[in-house]
């Protein structure tokens, strides 16, 4: 009797986990929960040395069927152009001297995102598409190095609240870019707002709403069920959504609940491959095959 083999089915989809480059903010940024005050949040009058330096991370799909896909950009390399702290750099590239204050970036040489896809040999007009989980700094102020990729897109809600807070965003990140907006064709997640990229729920944009109100995760299907969740700043770290532990920078506290919530649930389901955070500090860059 031969031995019985049962097939695996392998989608081919590659999803690439990258850091580029770090973060510096107050505690109570990423983990301040429920009781966080946006100064405390801001770090304004937090001490050097009690500052956390966390990954920024980005994330190419390399899709059998759809292309290159891009989920976020991280910091460009203007932030740090000798791959140093650069106070002055810093500034200029944030647009602001309180977005500064509030959180640092630093580079190493060959770490921004278009550094790293040369090195792969990927070049910007390379990509399909690039998904923007939302246009806080740390992951749109890396659109210059990408800007020849055939299509971006962010969330309609997402820009039209980026445009009205000018301490929190700064339109020059995507000014350089022909950026695109969607709207919401599902009623998936806990907004009941979802966007079917390509329409067969191989990689859909849930709206998680609460750190600001177009923020989206990205989830990536195999088609047999399996998925990959990249809940970009619903949560800061795997001990986030298993503790409930809010973000200090929120626009809607009882929103940011219930997407950390919908987050705690995807994330323990047993189809859920992996569930991933921008800024984990425990999570390396990788390689996923879905
Ligand atoms: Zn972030």
């Amino acid at each position: 009797m031969g031995r019985t083999t049962i097939p695996i089915k392998m989608t081919g989809i590659k999803i690439h986990v990258f850091h580029t480059g770090e973060v510096c903010v107050a505690p109570d940024l990423p983990f301040g929960g429920d009781e966080c005050n946006i100064i405390k949040a801001s770090g304004l009058f937090t001490k050097r040395e009690d500052r956390l330096w966390l990954p920024v991370s980005a994330y190419l799909i390399e899709h059998p069927e759809h292309g290159r896909i891009l989920v976020d950009t991280g910091w460009e390399r203007a932030m740090s152009p000798n791959g140093e702290y650069d106070r002055k750099a810093q500034i200029e590239s944030l647009g602001s001297p309180i977005l500064y204050k509030v959180n640092q970036g630093q580079i190493p040489l060959g770490m921004t995102i278009d550094e790293q896809l040369a090195k792969m040999g990927i070049m910007p007009s390379d990509i399909d598409l690039i998904l923007l989980s939302h246009l806080d700094c740390d992951h749109a102020n890396g659109l210059s190095g990408v800007k020849d990729a055939k299509r971006i897109i962010v969330s309609e809600e997402e820009l039209e609240y980026a445009k009205k807070h000018h301490t929190r965003y700064h339109s020059r990140w995507w000014d350089c870019v022909d950026l695109k907006t969607h709207g919401w064709n599902g009623t998936e997640g806990p907004a009941g707002k979802s966007y079917d990229v390509f329409g067969d729920g191989s990689i859909v944009q849930v709206n998680i709403p609460g750190h600001c109100p177009g923020l989206c995760a990205t989830r990536i299907s195999d088609g047999n069920g399996k998925f990959v969740l990249l809940f970009s700043d619903g949560g800061y770290a795997k001990k986030s959504w298993e503790e409930m532990i809010t973000s200090g920078i929120s626009d809607d506290k009882d929103l940011q609940k219930k997407s950390l919530q919908w987050i705690h649930d995807q994330s323990l389901s047993p189809d859920c491959v992996e569930s991933l955070a921008n800024h984990d500090p425990d999570i390396e860059p990788h390689i996923i095959d879905l």
